[in-house]
């Protein structure tokens, strides 16, 4: 989704105009995105999670009238489950992340988080309450350690070793020249994009949210960095309701469930087996990506 936005001193001038105030990172996606506001109701209630379950409901939804991005969407999440979205590009993947977080309002049917539908809460607490490793990570030009605790601005120093920890990122943030004062971003040390996957994955253990989406990379990683982003997010999932947007199937195997979506339609829903053994659209992704290799 990242890949999409606006050009890093764009970013920049958002940065400084948001930390400190809005301090939320899922903030900046709405202010880069989004020309028209999408307002609470006036009786707008605080979204509450006490079951982090996630239902798209017969959603329609078209960035301009005249073409019709998703149809007909419905599909569940139940609370703790890791569901991957996957089809081809263009089939709609991303945009049924931007409908989840409300940058944009669906046009018929509805977007439940445990029951509550997302029209009806305040932007605010939907935003709080889900996290998201995107594809591509902005650092900022700051240290290394206050790009991490932008994920919870509150967090102690210690709060955000222990996530630097949870990320596998300690050694690598140790061995800067500065250590966690280095500065990183734009003028400041380069990472991988490996590294910077991990930097996301440790401001969203910060924040803590009840439901994760992670964005895979379409630009591949070298296999060591793939690995342990892998082996991170499979450890932060546990416990999340979570939903991954993904590119390689072989990422999702694990997954309790998979929504495999084409032009904007669920086509296929099942697990990694089911869908094999039903020989349709899954299975021909599956023989495509395997036949590349
Ligand atoms: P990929 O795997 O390539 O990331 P995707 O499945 O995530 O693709 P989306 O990004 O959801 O697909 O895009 C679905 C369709 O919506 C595409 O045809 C795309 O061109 C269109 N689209 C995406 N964003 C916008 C936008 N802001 N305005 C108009 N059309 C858009």
């Amino acid at each position: 989704m990242m890949q999409l936005f606006m050009p890093l001193n764009f970013l920049g001038f958002v940065y400084r105009e948001i930390k400190g105030s809005l301090a939320n990172i899922e903030k900046m996606f709405l202010l880069l995105e989004r020309k028209e506001q999408i307002t609470d109701n006036q009786d707008a209630t605080d979204l509450t999670i006490k079951q982090p379950s996630i239902e798209f409901r017969n959603v329609d939804f078209a960035y301009n009238k005249e073409r019709p991005i998703l149809q007909d969407v419905s599909f569940t999440i139940h609370p703790k489950q890791k569901v991957a979205v996957v089809g081809s590009s263009g089939a709609g993947k991303s945009t049924l992340v931007k409908v989840l977080f409300r940058f944009y309002d669906v046009n018929n049917g509805q977007v439940f988080i445990d029951g509550q539908d997302t029209k009806t809460v305040t932007q605010t607490s939907l935003r709080e309450n889900i996290g998201i490793v995107p594809q591509d990570t902005v650092l900022f030009n700051d240290t290394i350690f206050e790009n991490i605790r932008y994920g919870k601005p509150t967090a102690t120093d210690d709060e955000v070793w222990k996530a630097i920890k949870m990320a596998h990122l300690n050694d690598f943030v140790n061995s800067l020249p500065d250590g966690k004062d280095s500065k990183v971003g734009e003028r400041g040390l380069k990472l991988s994009g490996g590294e910077k996957q991990r930097v996301a994955i440790a401001r969203v253990l910060l924040k803590a949210p009840s439901i994760l989406v992670f964005d895979e990379a379409t630009s591949s990683l070298d296999s060591g960095s793939e690995q342990a982003i892998l082996k991170s997010l499979r450890e932060i999932a546990e416990g999340h309701t979570s939903l991954v947007i993904a590119h390689r199937l072989s990422t999702i195997v694990d997954a309790d469930q998979i929504v495999v979506m084409e032009q904007g339609r669920v086509v296929e829903v099942g697990n990694h087996k089911t869908l094999l053994e039903a020989e349709g659209r899954y299975y021909h992704l599956w023989k495509m990506q395997n036949d590349k290799l």
